[in-house]
């Protein structure tokens, strides 16, 4: 957070004053800082240390849904981070950044058989099967090609990962998985395919999780299964822990450090003698990034004013989605607080960002960010109302650049 900090009252990421891209590049524009990318990169690959000291493999593939920017992946692979792709086009993106093929983990409940050829064909490391009929059809894809697909198989371990019920993914009656009483039946008829290599488990249970509690259940369900498959005689070599971890987006937020989940890890999986993988995604990127706009006016409203951004909901999709909370802070604050409902100009009610918020005060023409809109936001930026896309600007020290892709 703090390579996003106010200097002589005006807020900076890292070298670069804001007002300046503001004024450069024009807004809304999502800036994010380089450092925050690499301390974030950093810090959860040194939280894993314990668990690859307690004998166990570790990879770490960052979930590209999160930010796929092309600049922040190169940032990323720079730091020896492998990918985990939801998409052909994710995949596209991972490699073309330079993240090597066998360090990619191509999940994904729909992938189509286009999707698992190119997969195969670029020799991406592993496929999280969803279902035993992917597996089913991975196999034969692989053995047409004369190639062994290395995959695991995803299941579901019907725990309450505690967050908001769209991005909870664990529950038996979410989408995501196999239930995890049918595994073994399932792992034994896929394990005997030609053309599938399969050599492990997956899960992933939500995100934006604060209590490691549901986790660590998940953990050892997972280990349980894992105790069962190798008891008759399956070799399981990779075990795949998903991401999740939450981080702050507003006072009170009491995310889990990254070191106290790693302790959690190495606690849970000492003795496990397999590759742990793991796929953070808004842990890396969530605090990285704002979304920097501009107050087009403040309009009367009958209960608070309306305070109008040039941000809109096809730029940061979030709050109309989950209702999700996002900081509102003025660049140039005067110290004057006011309390204010935060829209954009969309014509949707549910283009709002905040409802009767006391925020900095501002005024038509004053600049103002989103903050903790790195992870899950120009992601999901769409053109609606015939918006142009929302441009994304890297700052590195005290250069930045455009590097929307
Ligand atoms: C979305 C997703 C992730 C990343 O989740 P975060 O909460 O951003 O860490 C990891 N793995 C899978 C399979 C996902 O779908």
């Amino acid at each position: 957070m703090d390579d996003f900090h106010y200097r002589d009252g005006e807020l900076w990421c890292e070298g670069v004053p804001l007002r300046r891209i503001a004024a450069d590049v024009g807004t809304p524009v999502y800036v994010y800082s380089a450092a925050a990318f690499r301390r974030h990169a950093r810090e959860f690959a040194a939280a894993l240390k314990p668990a690859g000291a307690a004998g166990n493999g570790v990879h770490v593939a960052y979930a590209i849904k999160a930010n796929p920017n092309l600049a922040v992946l190169k940032l990323l692979a720079a730091e020896g981070y492998g990918a985990d792709v939801v998409s052909g086009g994710e995949m596209a993106r991972a490699l073309a950044a330079g993240i090597p093929a066998d360090g990619i983990v191509f999940s994904g409940v729909g992938k189509t058989r286009a999707e698992l050829v190119r997969g195969l064909e670029a020799g991406i490391g592993q496929f999280n099967l969803e279902l035993e009929e992917e597996g089913v059809v991975l196999a034969a894809l692989a053995k047409e090609r004369g190639l062994t697909a290395r995959a695991v198989l995803r299941v579901n371990p019907d725990v309450d990962a505690g967050t908001h019920a769209k991005i909870s993914t664990g529950k038996s009656e979410n989408k995501f998985g196999v239930p995890i009483d049918q595994a073994p039946a399932m792992y034994a008829r896929l394990a005997a395919l030609d053309g599938l290599d399969l050599r492990g488990v997956a899960i992933h249970i939500g995100s934006q999780l604060f209590d490691l509690a549901p986790l660590e259940a998940a953990y050892r369900r997972v280990k349980a299964l894992v105790d069962q498959l190798r008891g008759v005689g399956h070799r399981v070599t990779h075990i795949d822990l998903g991401g999740g971890l939450g981080v702050r987006y507003k006072a009170g937020d009491v995310p889990t450090p990254p070191a106290d989940y790693g302790a959690m890890v190495a606690r849970v999986t000492a003795g496990w003698d397999a590759t742990l993988m793991f796929e953070p995604g808004r842990v890396i990127a969530g605090n990285a990034g704002v979304l920097l706009t501009t107050v087009v006016w403040v309009k009367p409203g009958v209960t608070n004013p309306y305070v109008i951004v040039d941000a809109a909901m096809n730029d940061l999709a979030r709050p109309a989605l989950y209702d999700a909370w996002h900081d509102f802070d003025a660049v140039a604050p005067t110290g004057a607080r006011m309390t204010a409902n935060i829209a954009g100009p969309v014509c949707e009610t549910g283009d709002t960002f905040a409802m009767g918020r006391e925020v900095d005060l501002v005024r038509g023409g004053d600049l103002a960010v989103f903050r903790t809109a790195g992870a899950y936001g120009a992601t999901m930026a769409s053109t609606y109302n015939s918006r142009a896309l929302v441009p994304e600007v890297l700052v590195d020290g005290d250069r930045f650049a455009v590097v929307a892709d």
